[in-house]
C-alpha cells in the first residue's frame, strides 16, 4: 500500500523524528501551524480514528500518552491541543491515523 506515513514509519521517506515507542513514532509536521506541531503516528496502518476498534484496544491510550510525553519534551507547560482530524469533514488529508500536538501559542475556539 502506498501510504505516506507508512513510508515514514519504515524510513523510506525522511522525517524529523523526535520520539518513538513500540507502537508509534513522533515527528515534526512539515507545515507547522504552531511553534510546536508534532504528529504521533501508529507504526501499524490504521486508516483513521474510526478504525480504532476492539482489536486495537490500548493503542488509542498509547497514542494519547505519547502526545502528553511529547508536550512535556517541548516544555508546553502552559497547555497545548491534541487533534485527530477524521474523514473528509474532519479535514483528514493523510489516511493513516495520527494525532497532532500543537502548542507554543494560545489556541482559539472554535477551530476552523
Ligand atoms: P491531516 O490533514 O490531519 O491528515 O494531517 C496531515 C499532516 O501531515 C498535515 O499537517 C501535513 O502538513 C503533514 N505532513 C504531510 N506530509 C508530511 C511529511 N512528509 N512530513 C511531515 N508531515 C507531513
Amino acid at each position: 500500500m502506498d501510504c505516506l506515513f507508512c513510508r515514514i514509519v519504515s524510513g523510506k521517506v525522511p522525517a524529523d523524528l523526535i520520539a518513538e515507542g513500540d507502537r508509534w513514532i513522533a515527528f515534526r509536521d512539515i507545515n507547522p501551524q504552531a511553534p510546536t506541531h508534532v504528529l504521533i503516528v501508529p507504526r501499524e496502518h490504521v486508516e483513521s480514528l474510526s478504525s480504532l476498534d476492539e482489536s486495537r484496544a490500548g493503542l488509542g491510550g498509547e497514542l494519547l500518552r505519547a502526545a502528553a510525553a511529547v508536550a512535556r519534551m517541548d516544555g508546553l507547560e502552559d497547555g497545548y491541543r491534541v487533534v485527530a482530524n477524521t474523514g473528509a469533514d474532519g479535514g483528514q488529508s493523510v489516511p493513516h491515523l495520527h494525532l497532532h500536538v500543537l502548542g507554543g501559542r494560545p489556541m482559539r475556539w472554535p477551530p476552523g
